[in-house]
């Protein structure tokens, strides 16, 4: 469907959950966020059933987020329902990588159309403290295990910080010389613990690579769901691609909706507007009610962001519906609990 500007919202990213294995300094805090009860989050059955709800509304791509989904037992087999809606073209994933060893092969045979794997750098010790403790041996064994599926497309992230050697990110690029994924930079945006750090923007990024490896092509094919946009360096086999939300404000093409691991269903990430699915399942509402709320909820869905505001705060004074959000609440929760 159309929200009220025009943009065809078809894409919905389901986070499964708000915990995490890792504590990414600018996503988590070091003691973790605290545990949503089991029964506060929903049941497979129920996210199947407000996906299937979401194809009625034009949904077709769902994307498999938390906290790291691959901590939810049996996320495979949610995979699998949801590939067998009637209307769902692609469900993909986004994962740190620590657990998709384990669990690649179960995924690829429920249907995995693709995946993210989130590592923000190569260097062991480094990865150590950006995670607060994690291995990034483990990230890239997952990343080595989909490898060994040519048809399943990897597309590895990097929030680059802006303290981050340079030669990281060369080395990070080499994936995509070496065709083994996609590399794509992804800037830092202010919500959750995400306010208090500073990343480094699409110009600056490429500016290092282009030292490394000569001048890019633009990429025009379309790749992917989102708003990436792609290069090809000299003789590179995949992309390097950059998603600059503050830099590059991409809103008017945004195409996406969010539903948090409780149920909640969010039109845009930094506002905390949006629309308790989960009680509206759980009193009983039929599917009619559910699909006109949701379809309320995506229509009113707001003009922009405000990512490049000082402090989240000011007036754009625009008056292409961003003065009506100037008044709106700002989301409170954290990248991991939005399901980013
Ligand atoms: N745990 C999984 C992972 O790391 O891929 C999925 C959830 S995580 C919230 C999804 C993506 O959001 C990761 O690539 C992470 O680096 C990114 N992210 C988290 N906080 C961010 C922020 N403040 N700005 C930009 N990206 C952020
Ligand atoms: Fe966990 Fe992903 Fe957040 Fe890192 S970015 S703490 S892996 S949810």
């Amino acid at each position: 469907m159309k929200d009220q500007f025009g943009r065809a919202i078809d894409y919905m990213r389901v986070s499964v959950t708000d915990r995490c294995n890792l504590r990414c300094v600018y996503c988590m805090p070091e003691e973790g966020v605290p545990a949503v009860v089991h029964q506060d989050i929903l049941t497979f059955d129920e996210i199947a059933r407000l996906c299937g709800i979401g194809v009625r509304l034009g949904i077709t791509k769902i994307k498999l987020t938390g906290g790291e989904p691959l901590v939810r037992r049996g996320l495979p087999e949610l995979l699998k329902m949801l590939k067998s809606l009637h209307g769902i073209e692609q469900v993909t994933l986004t994962t740190n990588g620590i657990l998709l060893k384990e669990q690649i092969n179960e995924l690829v045979y429920n249907g995995l159309d693709s995946v993210n794997i989130s590592i923000d750098t190569l260097d062991a010790e480094r990865y150590k403290k950006v995670t607060r403790g994690g291995c990034v041996e483990k990230a890239l064994e997952g990343l080595d295990a989909a490898a060994k599926f040519p048809d399943l497309r990897i597309k590895v992230n990097c929030v680059p910080l802006k303290d981050t050697d340079e030669e990281e990110y060369v080395q990070l690029a080499l994936l995509a010389q070496s065709g083994k994924a996609d590399v794509r930079f992804i800037e830092m945006m202010p919500i959750g613990m995400g306010k208090a750090f500073s990343g480094k923007s699409k110009d600056e990024i490429c500016s290092i690579l282009r030292k490394h490896f000569g001048e890019p092509e633009e990429y025009k094919e379309p790749l992917g769901n989102g708003p990436a946009v792609y290069v090809q360096f000299p003789g590179f086999r995949k992309r390097v691609g950059f998603i600059s939300a503050v830099s590059h404000q991409f809103c008017g093409g945004c195409n996406r909706v969010r539903l948090t691991s409780e149920g909640y269903l969010k039109p845009c990430l930094q506002y905390g507007s949006g629309t308790d699915l989960r009680e509206m399942l759980r009193s009983g509402a039929s599917d009619e009610k559910i699909c006109e709320e949701m379809r309320r909820v995506i229509y009113e869905k707001p003009a922009c962001h405000q990512f490049a505001v000082k402090n989240n705060a000011g007036n754009t004074g625009e008056k292409d519906g961003r003065q009506a959000i100037d008044s709106m609440e700002l989301e409170k929760k954290g990248m991991s609990r939005i399901g980013g």
